[in-house]
């Protein structure tokens, strides 16, 4: 057998390995408190998931359109004019099985060897992944604390080269919850205004988990981008759909021809049925959606508060998603091994920093898609063993 060799550049999203790991402990009987994998802890709101039930009732058993149903479309485009003020065509959007979709059709479009792509680290792994796998050069933007995981706009643009294809983006931010602030946006704009063949990816899949006057700023407000900028979105994190794989882009008119050729040659179409909830999902009542933000809100200030009691971590207050990235250089262990510690020694699941880029070392990430008691519980068995480590002593 002979693979083909841009496997072997393939890399993973270590959060699912780490939820595999802590399922074992857990049917071994230990106490697991789980702090690593990124989905609502949530159910989804009743009217949408009756709304794939009686679609499969209706009998929508069948292949869609390969860019998805049209009136989905239709309510997509009517979302984005309500919460990105921006008019779109509903042709411009494209339906696929989870936001992921989107990211790996966009890499693919525009990666090959001898390109550059450029991608926020600590950030999503799978963009660093897929851009290794097409061949092009990945370059990260690095994310640093002291800008509260922002990136900076000038360092970005001094990045860009003439191999430069594709620029990828992400506020509100997973690993570190950090919401990119609108004077950045702005310059970073105007200095790409200067490399009018460099491509976008915004990616807003958490544009509705934002906390505390922080501002969503979707690129899409940006006129002199919009002929060459995909935004990726969907479903998963804003009414937890995460398992019914659904998500959108919103792409320029001359690639829609081209991503629904992908997807009839990959997955044909997105299910039916989840099709028809999405559109119940948009067009219903919102409020689960303030309600889970409010509870994620209260679950952020707790971790946060508590975090910060623990000898040797510290963190900032993030201002999107449900992710707090604590520094935990005062502890002594780097990223791996922490989270290894944490796993092992104290039942906690949580995700090396460095699973995020090499950015990532010197932290750790909590999801905090888990109830407060829990949230507590695991925060009190940190602390407690802190004291024996000796975490947060100068050495
Ligand atoms: N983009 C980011 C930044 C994410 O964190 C995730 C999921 O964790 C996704 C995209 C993918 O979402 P989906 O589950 O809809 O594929």
């Amino acid at each position: 057998m002979q693979l083909a060799s841009g496997l072997a550049r393939l890399g993973t999203e270590s959060a699912f390995e780490l939820l595999a790991r802590a399922k074992v402990l857990e049917a071994q009987g230990h106490d697991i408190i789980n702090l690593g994998i990124g989905q609502p802890d949530f159910r989804t709101p009743d009217h949408i998931v009756e709304a794939g039930q009686q679609a499969l009732a209706d009998g929508h058993h069948g292949y869609t359109p390969g860019n998805g149903i049209l009136p989905l479309r239709e309510a997509v485009a009517e979302d984005v004019a309500k919460f990105r003020a921006v008019e779109i065509n509903p042709d411009q959007v494209v339906i696929v099985p989870g936001g992921k979709v989107t990211m790996w059709y966009a890499i693919l479009m525009f990666g090959e060897p001898g390109a550059e792509i450029m991608y926020p680290n600590p950030g999503f792994p799978i963009y660093e992944s897929v851009i290794n796998y097409s061949g092009a050069k990945a370059v990260p933007i690095p994310l640093r604390e002291e800008n509260q995981f922002a990136f900076d706009a000038e360092e970005v643009l001094d990045k860009v080269t003439s191999a430069t294809r594709l620029v990828i983006l992400n506020s509100p931010a997973n690993p570190t919850g950090g919401v990119v602030p609108r004077e950045q946006f702005d310059r970073l704009v105007r200095g790409l205004e200067a490399h009018p063949e460099v491509m976008v990816l915004s990616d807003e899949i958490y544009s509705r988990l934002l906390y505390e006057g922080a501002e969503f700023v979707s690129l899409l407000e940006y006129e002199s981008l919009r002929d060459r900028l995909i935004i990726l979105d969907g479903w998963s994190k804003t009414y937890a759909m995460t398992g019914w794989r659904i998500g959108y882009g919103v792409w320029p008119e001359p690639l829609v021809d081209i991503v629904t050729r992908l997807n009839i040659n990959s997955v044909s179409c997105t299910n039916a049925a989840t099709q028809f909830a999405a559109i119940a999902a948009l067009s219903g009542p919102q409020d689960s959606v303030a309600e889970m933000a409010r509870a994620f809100d209260e679950r952020r200030k707790l971790i946060v508060q508590e975090t910060n009691l623990i000898p040797g971590f510290s963190s900032i207050l993030p201002q999107g998603a449900f992710y707090t990235m604590p520094n935990i250089t005062g502890t002594g262990l780097a990223a791996k091994q922490m989270e290894t510690f944490l796993l092992d020694e104290l039942g906690i699941a949580a995700v090396a920093g460095t699973s995020f880029g090499a950015y990532g070392e010197g932290y750790i990430r909590f999801s905090y898609a888990n109830s407060s008691e829990n949230i507590q519980r695991a925060m009190d068995r940190i602390r407690e063993r802190a004291v024996t480590e000796n975490w947060g002593k100068e050495s």
